[in-house]
């Protein structure tokens, strides 16, 4: 019986192992080189070889350079420079333009007027937003919440979208969606449909549902991204000190990956994440959010949550780029996020 049990064990194992190879294959069998005009597997290889794996290696090269690389004419090296510095959207842009950009920015309410307030009117299309604050502060009901709030029409708050939950910790409660939406008088099963869930088992496995991601987005009319949360997964798959490099470039990636997929799409990104505790600090607030640095300048609005009496919640803005610092007040009960 117990060996019975272990075997079985053993081939689940198997599998899983044989479908991270598979991945990781179909990730080095496509090359992004194939995507720029003109390069084929055979220069793709050539180049890959030669060290120019990247759009970013190619688009700082020269035509000369990259027609001995890769045995190609210089003007179609020239051409597949241009095309890769078009790729990655690299050069200057007017004020102008950029402007325009933000006129497109959307905002989704939190349900609490006074965070919203906080937020300079909601949580914003292209950009990141991370809650970050120790367990039961309400970083999974404010992403709840949102999920629900994004299909509200514009005038109550919302963006007329749909949204995706990639659900890390296995805390995304559908009963609770339909006591958010039943309290605002909305059809809940209507609700439920709208929200996409996934629930990540490992890193890679979020990493990989990150960048799937985006082959929905405009068809489904994504308009909110959460990732609840950014980074447990991160922190039990890379344990220990030696694994902190490899773990922070992993989830530098993520977050870059998840930020484009914001900007471009013009979709708002929410994550949350965990704080840990720092014994060493004598003074000021005992805690720190995990991913340091890398997390934090990635996320344009950072939220630290902290619960107080009861169902009262304290959310405080740290080093945004143009909303002044400050806290805002608002409750977590039965009807979802309140003022
Ligand atoms: P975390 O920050 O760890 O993600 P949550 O967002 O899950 O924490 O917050 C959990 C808290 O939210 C609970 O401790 C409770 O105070 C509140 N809460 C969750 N569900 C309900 C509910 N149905 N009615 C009232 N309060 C709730
Ligand atoms: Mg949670």
């Amino acid at each position: 019986m117990v060996e019975e049990k272990d075997n079985s064990k053993n081939v689940k194992k198997k599998i899983e192992e044989k479908e991270v190879v598979k991945e990781k294959k179909v990730e080095e069998e496509k090359s992004v080189l194939l995507e720029l005009p003109g390069i084929g597997p055979k220069s793709a290889e050539a180049l890959e070889n030669a060290g120019y794996g990247e759009l970013i290696n190619i688009a700082a090269s020269s035509s000369g350079e990259l027609s001995s690389v890769a045995d190609i004419g210089e003007a179609t090296a020239q051409k597949i420079i241009n095309s890769a510095r078009d790729k990655l959207d690299m050069g200057f842009n007017t004020g102008e333009n950029l402007m325009n950009k933000r006129k497109l920015v959307g905002k989704i309410s939190t349900g609490s007027k006074d965070l919203d307030v906080l937020l300079g009117g909601g949580i914003e299309t292209q950009s990141t937003t991370e809650f970050f604050g120790a367990f039961g502060s309400g970083k999974s009901q404010l992403g709840m919440q949102l999920a629900v709030n994004v299909q509200l029409p514009e005038k109550d708050g919302g963006l007329n979208g749909r949204a995706i939950y990639i659900d890390t910790e296995g805390t995304f409660r559908p009963e609770r969606i339909i006591q958010m939406a039943e309290a605002k008088g909305l059809d809940s099963k209507k609700i439920l449909k709208n929200i996409f869930v996934a629930r990540a088992f490992n890193s890679d496995h979020q990493v990989v549902l990150a960048e799937k991601a985006k082959d929905i987005i405009k068809e489904k009319n994504i308009k909110l991204v959460i990732v609840d949360s950014l980074t447990g997964l991160f922190r039990t798959d890379y344990l220990g000190r030696g694994k902190l490099n490899p773990r922070q470039q992993k989830l530098n990636r993520h977050m870059a990956t998840l930020q484009k997929l914001g900007y471009t799409n013009n979709v708002a990104i929410l994550v949350t994440n965990q704080v840990m505790s720092r014994p060493d600090m004598m003074f000021g607030d005992p805690t720190t959010a995990i991913g340091g640095h890398i997390v934090a300048h990635a996320s344009k609005f950072r939220i630290y949550l902290r619960k107080s009496k009861q169902t009262k919640r304290i959310a405080r803005l740290i080093d945004s780029p143009y909303l002044p610092d400050g806290e805002a007040v608002f409750n977590v009960t039965e009807k979802g996020v309140e003022n």
